[in-house]
């Protein structure tokens, strides 16, 4: 392998461990930053994202809460509980984990969130103001995570062909319109696939900086890449591993063995994007203390 590896697990701490001086400041001021994260159903991926968020905002000092409902829970009664999160001066981020069951329609659920409570960035206010570059925006938190990862591995975007595999309003869309932005770590020049793109290869292959973010399980090989090109693997896919102790093993987007022979720089699956998510996410939670009114 020669490719560096862009390690998120240590690029994390180090944001964890700065915003742990932000909480104490803000608790000293007598406003701990509050983060409600809720939990519809038992989805077993859900489970695990959520104890780690909740992990990672008591190890800061936050006033963190995981709400969790029946995967039966009526709309209206999530509803309910959002209006009274939204209303609880002790709560400065409020997160709804996805996917939700099927009975609630995604999109009203992110609309009832307060927008300067959605520390997930997807009511429509904040994927607006990510869009005209207001800073007082949530920017997503896997994009936000790429973006703070390849600055802090001193790889800046600037001038660079970005291109990006995956068009979901999650990933793919909010890191094209970060990088694209005209401000510092930003100023990439951006190409978005998806699957109706034709030649997909002809433009990962040009890629300074390629982007996977497609949920199939290593569906970008090795000869799809720039050599000594940066890959940032968003993908997270559990595939069938009877050898593994779970029975399964997560695997990436890209095709990580022949990836790392060819790229100059390439995150890992677990420890690149992942723990990028769960620092962002602690950092929008500190911002929407910091800017309650
Ligand atoms: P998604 O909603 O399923 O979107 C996938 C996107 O990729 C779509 O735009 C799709 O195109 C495109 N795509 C799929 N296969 C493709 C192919 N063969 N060629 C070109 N484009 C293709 O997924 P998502 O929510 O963005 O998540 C993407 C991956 O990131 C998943 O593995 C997910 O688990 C992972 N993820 C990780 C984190 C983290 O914290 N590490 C956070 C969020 C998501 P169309 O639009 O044409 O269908």
């Amino acid at each position: 392998m020669s490719a560096r590896i862009l390690d998120g697990n240590a690029v994390g701490r180090a944001i964890r461990e700065e915003l742990r001086a932000e909480v104490a400041e803000l608790g000293a001021r007598g406003r701990v930053p509050g983060l409600s994260v809720v939990l519809v159903g038992e989805n077993p991926a859900s489970e695990v994202y959520v104890r780690m968020k909740g992990k990672a905002a008591d190890e800061l000092g936050m006033r963190a809460a995981t709400i969790r409902l029946p995967v039966e829970t009526a709309e209206a009664e999530l509803l309910a509980l959002l209006d009274r999160l939204n209303a609880d001066a002790a709560v400065h981020g409020i997160l709804v984990q996805l996917p939700l069951p099927k009975q609630m329609k995604t999109d009203t659920v992110l609309r009832r969130l307060r927008p300067e409570k959605d520390v997930d960035g997807f009511h429509p206010i904040n994927v607006g103001k990510l869009v005209i570059g207001d800073r007082t925006a949530y920017r997503p938190c896997t994009p936000a995570g790429v973006q703070e990862l390849l600055l802090r591995c001193g790889i800046d975007p600037r001038g660079q062909h970005v291109v990006i595999v995956g068009r979901s309003l999650i990933v793919g869309r909010p890191v094209a319109n970060i990088l694209l932005q005209d401000a510092p770590g930003a100023n990439a020049t951006v190409t978005v696939c998806h699957t109706k793109t034709q030649h997909l290869a002809r433009f990962t292959r040009d890629a300074d900086i390629l982007i996977v973010a497609a949920g199939r399980p290593e569906v970008i090989t090795g000869d799809m890449i720039r050599p000594g090109g940066v890959v940032v693997d968003v993908g997270v896919n559990r595939v069938d591993d009877p050898a593994a102790e779970k029975g399964y093993r997560l695997v990436g987007d890209v095709k990580f063995s022949e990836a790392a022979e060819v790229a100059g720089a390439i995150t890992p699956v677990p420890g690149g994007v992942g723990p990028m998510t769960i620092a962002m996410l602690m950092k929008n939670t500190v911002q929407a203390a910091r800017q309650a009114a």
